[in-house]
């Protein structure tokens, strides 16, 4: 039987003091919405819940869109912000996730710090040029950051530029509640284009070939083709229980052709 078991639970009122409590002892833990936790088996000693440091929200800034680490997958979907922008592209990403309870609990920041490669929701943050801010770490990109090794700190927020994008989210699942055997997200600036493909069953990376040479294109039939085939060649895929690396290749080039259309 898999079973999670607590120690002490706190709710520290800074970071400071959770990120202090976190970095104490090897088995003390952030909680985000607890979905994830809660599947596996984990001896936590001191359990940091940081729903007192104001981290649930969405901000529209000058220039950028910031969202706090304990912003639901439901506040993200609803968010009137974040439907307008870069054509609701992140609302998207998580509105079919598994149910409505569910997106009510899981957090961005749960998500993102955890790197899942089945992420739907990193796919479109990385299609979007999003920055993470670490407490300690300070603010990278979401790029950089889905490379680095595993570092115990705290994930505070999502920062996204406020640009003109538009962008689509495409996936393909075995059943409405299993994870993506692939997804992808296409945002589109002028000629500035970022095609970025997840659930390989890797982390989502930017297929940069691909988004270069379509940039440079003339944006025919022929040029989608090539430019989908270009993606599903440079990036690499694997096989799991959900398909074979070959399966994923050749959806890889569907759901690209897909997202390019509706995207253009
Ligand atoms: C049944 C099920 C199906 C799912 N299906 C999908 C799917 O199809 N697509 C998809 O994209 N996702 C899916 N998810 C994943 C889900 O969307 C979340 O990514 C996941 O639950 C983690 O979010 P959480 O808030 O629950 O994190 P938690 O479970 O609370 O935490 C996960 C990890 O992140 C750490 N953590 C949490 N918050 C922070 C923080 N702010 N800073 C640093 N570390 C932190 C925790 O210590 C823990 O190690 C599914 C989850 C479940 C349970």
């Amino acid at each position: 039987m898999q079973l999670i078991s607590i120690q002490n639970y706190v709710f520290p009122e800074t970071l400071e003091e959770a990120y202090d409590i976190l970095k104490s002892k090897r088995n003390n833990t952030v909680l985000g919405g607890c979905a994830f936790l809660r599947m596996g088996s984990k001896n936590i000693g001191t359990a940091i819940d940081l729903s007192k440091i104001n981290l649930n929200y969405i901000k529209e800034c000058d220039e950028t869109i910031d969202i706090g680490a304990m912003a639901t997958f439901r506040e993200i979907e609803t968010s009137p912000i974040l439907t307008k922008y870069f054509n609701g592209v992140l609302s998207e990403s998580v509105k079919n996730i598994v149910g409505v309870q569910l997106r009510n609990s899981v957090t961005i920041g749960g998500t993102v710090y955890s790197k899942y490669g089945f992420s739907d929701l990193i796919t479109a943050l990385l299609s979007l040029d999003a920055d993470v801010v670490l407490y300690k770490q300070g603010r990278i990109s979401l790029e950089e950051f889905l490379q680095k090794d595993f570092e115990k700190d705290i994930l505070t927020k999502i920062i996204i530029p406020k640009t003109n994008k538009k962008a689509v989210f495409k996936s393909i699942r075995n059943s409405n509640s299993d994870y993506a055997i692939l997804n992808v997200a296409i945002s589109k600036e002028n000629t500035d284009f970022k095609i970025v493909v997840g659930a390989r069953p890797q982390r989502a990376k930017i297929a940069k070939e691909a988004s270069i040479y379509l940039g440079k294109s003339k944006l025919t039939s022929e040029d989608i083709e090539q430019t989908s085939s270009i993606a599903a060649k440079e990036l690499n895929f694997g096989s799991n229980m959900r398909g074979s690396k070959e399966y994923r290749e050749v959806i890889c080039k569907v759901l690209v052709k897909r997202a390019l259309m509706e995207v253009l």
